[in-house]
């Protein structure tokens, strides 16, 4: 595996693949990897001929300076994981290599960065799509590989893709969990064994409220009934849950039917905060 830390390594690397007209995938991380960042690169391996990912903890998409501070960092172990399931380069830039100067870029999502993660997160998806977009200027794929862990950072790289033209597909990947349904989360390492051990309960009360929208009939009372499950915990402390409609993130109505949309949620556990989130199918 090609380890590379430069703009100019990363842009000798692909040029070559292009030439040999390889189709390359791409997967950005920020590292501290887990299995459900290693599926991420099964799919691009299994759908490209030249798997590309990167580690880059992003600053301009933190709006807490703790969070970046605490952000797990292990770049060792995470090269080692790429290289034994046979990722071909992985770029692991410095911040003076992506943001040489500041980046004063503002992108317009058409209101999907207003509702839940973005609203408060605030200037978190801008972030998220100045350096998406920088890595995408600087890897060219043919394709990019996300997780649906990160639902609305999916909608947000779409939109970004629509409107900056990019001629990439984007595809959004299942989330993996851990075995008691935690979805994995490279910030799960900072739970203490007190807060991991109550986290799952964020996913089995989403699986849950699917049955609960057959007893109530009103989107409004499952909600209700989610926070107070999650709540009920004592340790877990609910942001929101918001059940919203895939495409345009707008909520659903107190009596329209669940099914088919999401419900997207984010529980702080202590200092930790996670997200998750539940598509209904029934
Ligand atoms: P991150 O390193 O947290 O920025 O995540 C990098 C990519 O991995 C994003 O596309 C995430 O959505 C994806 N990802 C993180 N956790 C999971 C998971 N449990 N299952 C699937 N994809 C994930």
């Amino acid at each position: 595996m090609q380890v590379l830390y430069t703009k100019q390594e990363l842009n000798d690397f692909v040029a070559d693949e292009r030439n040999r007209n390889n189709i390359i995938g791409f997967v950005p991380t920020m590292g501290a990897l887990h299995r459900g960042h290693l599926s991420l690169i099964e799919y691009a391996l299994a759908n490209s001929d030249i798997t590309v990912a990167s580690i880059f903890v992003n600053p301009t998409q933190f709006n807490n300076a703790d969070d970046l501070k605490n952000y797990p960092r292990t770049t060792e172990n995470d090269l080692q994981l790429l290289e034994n399931i046979g990722c071909h380069a992985v770029f692991v830039p410095d911040v003076k290599e992506m943001y040489p100067e500041p980046d004063v870029r503002q992108f317009d999502f058409n209101g999907l960065d207003t509702l839940m993660e973005g609203e408060h997160r605030p200037g978190h998806f801008n972030g998220v799509a100045q350096i998406v977009s920088k890595l995408f200027d600087a890897v060219q794929p043919h394709k990019a590989f996300f997780g649906l862990k990160d639902f609305q950072q999916v909608a947000i790289i779409r939109k970004m893709v629509e409107k900056l033209d990019y001629n990439i597909e984007i595809v959004a990947c299942p989330i993996v969990r851990e075995r008691d349904g935690l979805a994995m989360s490279s910030r799960n390492q900072l739970l203490t064994d007190e807060f991991r051990s109550v986290a799952p309960v964020i996913y089995q009360t989403l699986k849950k409220s699917q049955e609960k929208w057959k007893e109530f009939k009103n989107t409004g009372q499952v909600i209700e009934w989610v926070c107070t499950q999650i709540s009920n915990t004592e340790l877990l402390s609910v942001e929101y849950f918001e059940i919203v409609h895939q495409n345009t993130l707008k909520p659903v109505e107190q009596s329209e039917d669940i099914n088919g949309h999401i419900g997207c949620i984010a529980v702080w556990a202590g200092k930790v905060r996670l997200i998750d989130n539940f598509i209904y199918n029934y």
